[in-house]
């Protein structure tokens, strides 16, 4: 049994709440460049040239992305011969939010009751998913989610014979209607199969995918393919201006799902797809 300090979950967390805020992971930053050389429109493609510039002033002064520093989801994958000592995880992980969002003046952005709204002052909790892995290494994932692109997300309950159609007319719907509100171009995460919940935890973790790369089955492949193609041609654009690039990446994971069901879960991320990693 390997034994680790929560302290060191809290320092790893807040390095990653700065990190995460203030550089694009460079798979995204690539592509945004790539895409401000490519977008036809030429509105689009300024729009885009001011995102990428954005982006080098915020890693070079240490500043972040964007003013909408999310709340914070936190993904912790937990070796099975890993024994935590000093407190709880969740008050480790919720510790490290406070020092980084503090350290780095990000905007606290977490209200304590949904309905009341009074801002809880160190945009902590975040929210922890939590895998239990063979081993005795942490792999903790910081990932800050603004609420423009995640106000904008969705899951639906298809029949099974509504297929790949359904799938692909409901993503295309989604993107759709959320137009310029989640700061497109956008990063689509689709969750198929599973549970309702499941299909939405999916599609929040194939956000988390190296920009572009494509999901290992060739048929899921396709469909991503296939989806992206359907997305830019909406028209939307860079920052709903107009142009090509609605969307610089579609990410598709699936799950086994029950023979009376095909859940399908979106969530939009905006060009600002914030995350950091570390392995303890
Ligand atoms: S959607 Fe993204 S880029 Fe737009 S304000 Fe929110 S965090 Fe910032």
């Amino acid at each position: 049994m390997r034994e680790v300090k929560t302290a060191e979950i809290t320092r790893v967390v807040a390095e990653l709440c700065l990190r995460a805020n203030r550089e694009l992971p460079r798979g995204l930053y690539k592509a945004l460049r790539e895409a401000a050389e490519k977008e036809v429109s030429p509105i689009g493609r300024e729009a885009l040239r001011r995102l990428v510039e954005n982006a080098e002033l915020a890693a070079e002064e240490g500043l972040p992305v964007c003013q909408d520093t999310g709340m914070v989801v936190v993904f912790v994958e937990l070796g099975q011969e890993v024994h935590l000592v000093g407190g709880s995880l969740a008050a480790a992980v919720d510790e490290g939010i406070r020092q980084g969002y503090r350290r780095g003046y990000l905007r606290a952005s977490v209200v304590r009751d949904p309905l009341l709204r009074k801002n809880t002052g160190d945009n902590t909790p975040g929210v922890i998913h939590l895998n239990l892995v063979p081993g005795n290494r942490i792999r903790v994932i910081v990932a800050p989610k603004g609420f423009g692109s995640e106000n904008m997300g969705g899951v639906t309950m298809l029949t099974p014979a509504q297929g790949a159609a359904g799938v692909i007319d409901f993503v295309v719907d989604t993107v759709r209607r959320a137009g310029a509100n989640p700061c497109p171009p956008v990063i689509v995460g689709i969750g198929l199969g599973g549970t309702m919940e499941k299909a939405a935890l999916l599609a929040k973790e194939a956000l988390l995918r190296p920009i572009g790369a494509p999901n290992p089955a060739p048929p899921l492949a396709a469909l991503e393919r296939e989806i992206l193609a359907r997305l830019n041609d909406l028209g939307i654009g860079p920052q709903g201006l107009g142009g090509r690039y609605t969307a610089v990446a579609v990410h598709l994971l699936a799950y086994p799902t029950h023979i009376a069901g095909l859940p399908v879960a979106v969530n939009i991320s905006c060009h600002a797809c914030r995350y950091a990693e570390q392995v303890i």
